[in-house]
């Protein structure tokens, strides 16, 4: 966590408190993009406060970005961090909550997807008095059935009346206070799923509708696979349904078996018939070692989560820093 940070500005404050707001951009492979990007995000945010700052996260691209990141922490107050390799978009995000120094602190992508200009009416609403302004965006209809159908279930599979709400709509473009931002940094775990991380936290939160731009150039870096991989690390990190329903199929067989046992035996007792079943037989040694295969592998799926925080190995690894912007003055 850093330590140049002064206390939170308190809420009631904020509407008349002069204040710092950082960025956090990650990027990885952005080359075509970001040395337009960053300009423009400086020049948009500079109309917001004089005191700025954008950190960029370059999370071990193997082209341009970083040259052309570092060229511009000269003439923008772009704070530059590279990652050692590619540690992924949810380490990218964390590394720069855990370098920003600002009041607050809105996390947005490098291909100006999100858009720009929606930043003034979060810092609006964050001065009101809003802890954490996150945006929903309206697209589903577009996605692959496929996804679709695998977004329901994921969201059914997180969903905890009780506890977190995880927004399903809602994506990383969100303005984050200090606060947010110190508790998000004090969580220990090394498997981040940041968007149930933003629900678990809390705070006083509100969603507001936005259009996403198209990508104008590149292409996107998540596909199925990569997308089903992250729903894994949420689902595990955040929600013990699959046990749940792997001890309720187990359940369900084994009243089942024993209903047929019972069945088996009055029928040889009492109508003296004997159930030629090798067929049977068969069908049921597969169904079973297949449950038992799917049992086993979500069990295995949260012992390698287990494994994966015990090693404790750091979140991601800094090759290089440069354009670190001061503290704030008290
Ligand atoms: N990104 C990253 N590390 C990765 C993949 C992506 O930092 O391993 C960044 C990327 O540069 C972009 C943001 O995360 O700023 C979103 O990526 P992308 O546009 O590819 O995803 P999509 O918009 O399709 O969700
Ligand atoms: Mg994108």
């Amino acid at each position: 966590m850093n330590t140049e940070t002064n206390a939170p500005i308190r809420s009631e404050d904020r509407a008349t408190r002069p204040f710092r707001l950082s960025c956090v951009v990650p990027a990885y492979n952005e080359s075509l993009l970001i040395g337009r990007f960053l300009p423009a995000l400086a020049e948009a945010i500079a109309a917001i406060t004089p005191d700025v700052e954008i950190i960029v996260v370059n999370d071990g691209s193997q082209d341009e970005t970083g040259r052309i990141v570092s060229a511009l922490t000269t003439t923008l107050p772009v704070h530059y961090i590279e990652f050692s390799r590619n540690f992924g978009k949810e380490a990218a995000l964390q590394a720069g909550l855990d370098a920003s120094t600002g009041d607050c602190v809105v996390l947005l992508d490098a291909d100006f997807q999100h858009p720009i200009e929606v930043i003034p009416q979060m810092v609006e609403r964050w001065r009101a008095g809003v802890d954490m302004v996150y945006t929903l965006k309206a697209h589903r209809g577009e996605e692959p059935r496929l996804r679709q159908l695998g977004s329901k279930l994921f969201y059914y599979l997180v969903s905890n009346r009780r506890g977190a709400v995880i927004p399903p709509d809602a994506g990383d473009f969100r303005l984050l206070d200090r606060r947010v931002v110190d508790a998000l940094c004090a969580l220990p775990e090394r498997n981040r799923f940041m968007k149930g991380l933003y629900a678990w936290v809390g705070f006083r939160s509100e969603g507001i509708a936005i259009t996403m731009h198209e990508r104008p150039a590149g292409e996107s870096k998540f596909n199925g696979l990569t997308l089903a991989s992250l729903a894994m690390t949420g689902v595990t990190a955040f929600s013990v349904k699959p046990l749940r329903l792997v001890t309720l199929t187990g359940l369900v067989i084994s009243v089942g078996s024993l209903g047929m046992a019972f069945w088996i035996i009055f029928e040889k007792l009492f109508l003296g018939q004997v159930i030629p079943g090798f067929t049977t037989l068969a069908a049921a040694v597969f169904l079973l070692s297949g449950v038992q295969l799917v049992s086993l592998g979500i069990v295995g799926e949260y012992v390698g989560r287990i494994f994966d925080e015990v090693k404790q190995r750091p979140r991601y690894l800094i090759a290089e820093e440069r354009g670190r912007r001061p503290g704030r003055a008290p």
